[in-house]
C-alpha cells in the first residue's frame, strides 16, 4: 500500500489525475490519508481489465475461486482490529463498531466461500425418456459495484464476495470520503491471491466516473447502495444501455411500541436503532410510534436513557455516538433540525450541534415530538441521529402510521402480544421486519433489501445473492443416436 492511496486496476496500483484528502470526521484537521482520485478514463480502463480477466476467472473451478474468499477472510480477520481502526478514523462510527464491521465482512467471506460448494443447478423430468434436461446457473461478467460511505466495508463485502464467488469479476467505486477502508479489504484479496483484473478499484467522485460504469458496454451488471436520487438515475441510465441493475436505498424505518411492550427494552433498542453509528444506517430508526397511553412514560425512559450516551471521539471506548460522517452531512442534519423546529417539533433531547466537542461533526443524538404530519422531519430520510416520535391511538394506527411512507426497507414492533406480532409481520410493507428488536443489525445468511422506494426489488445476502449475481443456463442433452 503507498502513502497516497492508488487505484488498483489490472493487478497494478494506479495515480488519478489530481490529489484529494481523506478527512477525519472528528477532528476536520486530520487528513487520515492522502486520495489519488481516478477520471473516467480510468474507470474505463479498470472495465476493460475487468473484462479481460474474466474468462480465466470464470472457468476456475468454483471451490478453488472459494478458497481464495476464504484466504482472504482469514487476513482480514487477522487485520481487524487495524482495519477497524481505519475505518473508524475516517467514517467516524465507534472503534467497537468499526471493528465490528470488519469482522462481519470477514463472515461475508467465509460465508461465500461456503456458497462455492453449494449445489448450481437443477435436473428436470424431460418429456422425452432420453433427454438429461437441467438448467444450471453461471456468471453474468462484468459487474460494477457502486457502494456508500456508511458501512464501508459490509457493504462492499456483501457485494463483492458474491459476485467473485459467482464466477464475475468486478469494478468497484466505493464511496469517495472512505477509500483507506475500501484498500483495505482490496488488499486482504490481493494478498490471498486473486488473480489480476478480476478485482478492480476505481478512487473517485461518483459524478465523474460512475456514467462510465453505468454505460460502458463491457460492463454486464450494476449493483448500487445509496440514496434514492443517485440510484435511481443510475437506473434508468443502465437500463437504457441493457444492464442488469440492484438497487439498495434509503430508509424511513418506524419502530412501533405498543402499550403491552417491556418499555425499557423497547427505549434501549429504539435509542440503539435511532442513534448507533449516530443514525447513518439505511436501517435505522427515525420514527418511533407509540400508542398514546404510553407515549409520556416511553418519551421519558427514552430520553432518560439517550441523556446517559456519551458522545464523543468514536476512539475512545467509553463512546457510544461519534461524529457524522462530513461536513456536508452535519449540514443536511442540522437544516432538518431547523426545519423541524419551523414544523412545530418539539425537542426532546438534543436538537443541535455538539459545540463542545470541538470541530469535530458532532449532532446530539436528538428526540422530537409534535411535528405536523406533513413534516420533512417525519417523511424524509435524514441519515443523522434524529428521532420523531409519532403517537397512535390503537395498534391498527400505528400499523397504518408505519406503512405511511415511501420507503419501506426496515421495521420494529415492541409488543409481548403474539398475535399483534404476527399481523405486523404480515402487513407491514417493509423488506425486514423485527419484533422486539431494533430496527438495524442483520445477519448475513439470510435476504436483504426493501420493498417499495428503498430498493429494486431484488436482494442481497444470502442464498439470495445468487439471484443477482448468476443467470440461468438451460441444457437439453440428449445421446446421439
Ligand atoms: P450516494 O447515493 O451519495 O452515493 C452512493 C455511491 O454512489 C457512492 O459511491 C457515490 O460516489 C456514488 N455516486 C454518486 N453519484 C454517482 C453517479 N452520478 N453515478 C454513479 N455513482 C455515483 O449515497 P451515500 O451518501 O454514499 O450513502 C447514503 C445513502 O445510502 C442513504 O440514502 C442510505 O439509506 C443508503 N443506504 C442504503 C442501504 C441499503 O442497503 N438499502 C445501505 C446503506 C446505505
Amino acid at each position: 500500500m503507498s502513502a497516497t492511496l492508488q487505484s488498483y486496476i489490472g493487478g497494478e496500483w494506479r495515480n488519478g489525475v489530481r490529489t484529494g484528502q481523506d478527512i477525519s470526521p472528528a477532528n476536520p484537521g486530520e487528513v487520515v490519508a492522502e486520495v489519488s482520485m481516478g477520471d473516467a478514463a480510468l474507470a474505463a480502463t479498470a472495465v476493460e481489465a475487468a473484462r479481460a480477466a474474466f474468462p480465466a476467472w470464470r472457468a476456475m473451478a468454483a471451490p478453488a475461486r472459494g478458497e481464495i474468499l476464504r484466504k482472504a477472510a482469514e487476513l482480514l480477520d487477522q487485520r481487524a482490529e487495524a482495519v477497524g481502526r481505519d475505518l473508524t478514523r475516517e467514517e467516524g462510527k465507534t472503534l467497537a463498531e468499526g471493528i465490528g464491521e470488519t469482522r462481519r465482512a470477514v463472515q461475508i467471506l467465509r460465508y461465500f466461500a461456503g456458497q462455492t460448494l453449494e449445489p448450481d443447478g437443477e435436473t428436470y423430468p424431460s418429456n422425452s425418456p432420453i433427454t438429461f434436461l437441467y438448467a444450471r446457473r453461471e456468471p453474468i461478467g462484468v459487474v460494477a459495484a457502486i457502494t456508500p460511505w456508511n458501512f464501508p466495508i459490509a457493504i462492499p463485502a456483501w457485494k463483492i464476495a458474491p459476485a467473485l464467488a459467482y464466477g464475475n469479476t468486478v469494478v468497484w467505486k466505493p464511496a469517495e470520503i472512505v477509500p483507506l477502508t475500501a484498500v483495505h479489504f482490496l488488499q486482504a484479496l490481493v494478498d490471498a491471491g486473486l488473480p489480476k483484473g478480476v478485482l478492480n478499484l476505481v478512487l473517485g467522485k461518483g459524478s465523474e466516473v460512475g456514467k462510465v460504469l453505468t454505460t460502458h458496454e463491457a460492463v454486464d451488471a450494476i449493483t448500487f447502495t445509496g440514496s434514492n436520487p443517485v440510484g435511481r438515475a443510475l437506473q434508468a441510465e443502465a437500463i437504457q444501455h441493457g444492464k442488469k441493475v440492484q438497487l439498495e436505498l434509503g430508509g424511513k424505518n418506524p419502530a412501533v411500541v405498543l402499550a403491552d411492550a417491556n418499555l425499557d427494552h423497547a427505549a434501549e433498542h429504539v435509542a440503539r436503532g435511532a442513534f448507533l453509528s449516530a443514525g447513518q444506517k439505511c436501517t435505522a430508526t427515525s420514527r418511533v410510534i407509540v400508542e398514546q397511553s404510553v407515549l409520556r412514560d416511553f418519551q421519558d425512559r427514552l430520553v432518560a436513557l439517550i441523556e446517559g450516551w456519551k458522545l464523543g471521539d468514536p476512539l475512545d471506548a467509553a463512546t457510544r455516538v461519534g461524529p457524522v460522517v462530513s461536513q456536508d452531512q452535519m449540514e443536511t442534519v442540522t437544516g432538518y433540525l431547523d426545519a423541524g423546529a419551523k414544523e412545530g417539533g418539539r425537542v426532546l433531547t438534543g436538537g443541535t450541534r455538539a459545540t463542545n466537542l470541538g470541530d469535530g461533526y458532532y449532532i446530539q443524538p436528538t428526540v422530537i415530538t409534535d411535528l405536523r404530519k406533513d413534516s420533512r422531519v417525519a417523511r424524509e430520510e435524514i441519515f443523522g441521529p434524529v428521532a420523531a416520535i409519532i403517537p397512535a391511538q390503537s395498534f391498527d394506527e400505528a400499523v397504518k402510521l408505519a406503512n405511511d411512507t415511501p420507503f419501506g426497507l426496515t421495521s420494529s414492533l415492541f409488543t409481548t402480544d403474539l398475535s399483534r406480532a404476527l399481523t405486523f409481520a404480515n402487513d407491514i410493507h417493509t423488506g425486514v421486519v423485527k419484533i422486539n428488536q431494533e430496527s438495524a443489525g442483520l445477519e448475513y445468511q439470510v435476504p436483504f433489501g426493501g420493498m417499495k422506494e428503498s430498493s429494486s426489488g431484488s436482494r442481497e445476502q444470502g442464498k439470495a445473492a445468487r439471484e443477482f449475481f448468476t443467470q440461468w443456463k438451460t441444457v437439453y442433452l440428449d445421446p446421439s443416436p
